[in-house]
């Protein structure tokens, strides 16, 4: 069967109104941004209130459903077969057609259900119904009609054109990217955090992402694979601005001043200091973590709540009750996974601590903090040297 473009059915959740505007608009751009890089050409359109993918002939269907199955607020899409309006006899042959290709095992239950917008059609939706369903029944006997809970729904839209389609392809689900503003991503090399990503991205919200590195310490390639893994979360998320961080000099004067067993969650307030400038400055309206409680010495409650106390930004952690396994499994089907489990160092092993603080106390990881009288510094440098990589 030739499809020649997609109907895509959107939730209707939070579009009322103006904001239904918005919802679809934003889902156009995405839906735009996925389908630059699959082969063929194709016209995004809203028409009578839906949207439409229109593919020009020779475009790749499984790449096109593939790239559609990423768009964020598409609930189903319908591959349609267009036709040219040459009246009912003509139709009817194509209907029954496009049954008998579509169901080859025909022991099935269905129903025709049709849609005028051309309204100087000469048939109401009523009669069409009846006449194109006893048109199947006479040409494929085993198929029986059933108003109710038929197994096949034939939608037939009769415009300029005659649109038919009967199967939903389930999309992704959430809201379109751009609904509900941006946030900044606090991006490792790790599993975790490119899920966390991920899932925010899935209600709407447009990612930053920023990175802290420790050349030389780690490596081109360690950060290579962050790049990638932006890229990955990006083909969901669209375009994604990675902040690339130089946090050497602060993890070594850190190091340098404080005691060992603070060392990580002391970086760790650090890092969301850092990533929360560029989010203000970016207009981000919170920061997002792959942490979940208990995973790491750094992600007991207490170690939350002591990384958590230097942020003003609301911090959200989707992974918060996952476990481990959980979590392989959405990096396993978004495709992160393999390069997560890449064996490249990362800038928190490197100087990690024997024994790292379970149940640090905010008063005495302050009272370690002011012995970094150089910290304003080193934090201004990092964040003059940040290199900005527009993954798209
Ligand atoms: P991940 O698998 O995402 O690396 P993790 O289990 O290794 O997480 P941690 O290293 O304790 O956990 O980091 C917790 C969170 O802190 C990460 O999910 C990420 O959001 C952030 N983070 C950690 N290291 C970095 C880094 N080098 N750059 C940016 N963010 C980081
Ligand atoms: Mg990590």
């Amino acid at each position: 069967m030739e499809f020649h473009s997609f109907l895509i059915k959107y939730g209707e959740i939070g579009i009322k109104g103006k904001n239904r505007f918005m919802f679809e608009d934003a889902l156009v751009r995405q839906i735009r941004f996925v389908l630059k890089d699959v082969e063929g050409k194709f016209l995004v359109h809203k028409t009578y209130g839906r949207v439409y993918v229109d593919c020009e002939d020779g475009y790749d269907y499984e790449e096109t459903v593939e790239a559609l199955k990423r768009v964020f607020g598409i609930v189903g899409i319908c591959p349609v077969v267009r036709l040219d309006d040459k009246g009912f006899e003509e139709l009817k042959k194509e209907v029954v057609s496009y049954m008998g290709e579509m169901y080859p095992n025909k022991d099935l239950t269905f129903k025709v259900e049709a849609r005028r917008s051309k309204k100087t059609y000469p048939m109401t939706s009523m009669e069409i119904n009846a006449a194109l369903g006893e048109a199947i029944l006479g040409s494929h006997a085993e198929m029986k009609v059933d108003v109710h809970k038929p197994d096949v729904r034939l939608n037939v839209e009769v415009r300029e054109e005659i649109y038919l389609y009967s199967e939903i392809i389930p999309g992704p689900g959430g809201m379109p990217i751009g609904t509900n503003g941006s946030a900044m991503l606090l991006l490792s090399g790790g599993i975790d955090s490119p899920v966390a990503g991920y899932m925010i991205a899935k209600r709407g919200v447009a990612l930053e992402a920023t990175y802290f590195h420790a050349p030389p310490y780690t490596s081109e390639r360690a950060k290579e694979k962050v790049v990638d893994l932006a890229r990955q979360v990006a083909k969901y998320a669209g375009p994604i601005k990675l902040h690339v961080v130089n946090f050497t000099d602060i993890q070594l004067y850190i190091y340098e001043k404080c005691p060992h067993a603070e060392l990580t969650i002391i970086m760790r307030r650090y890092m969301m200091k850092i990533a929360e400038h560029f989010a203000t400055a970016d207009g981000c309206l919170g920061m997002i973590t792959g942490e979940s409680i208990g995973q790491v010495a750094s992600q007991t409650m207490q170690s939350l709540a002591v990384t958590n106390a230097v942020c003003t930004l609301p911090v959200y952690r989707p992974l918060i009750g996952f476990d481990k396994r959980d979590i392989v499994d959405i990096a396993e089907k978004i495709e992160t996974y393999e390069t997560s489990i890449l064996p490249f160092e990362d800038c928190c092993t490197i100087f990690v601590a024997k024994h790292p603080v379970t149940r640090p106390e905010l008063a005495r990881i302050e009272e370690s903090e002011k012995n970094l009288e150089k910290i304003e510094e080193l934090v201004k440098t990092a964040i003059e040297t940040t290199e900005v990589i527009d993954v798209k």
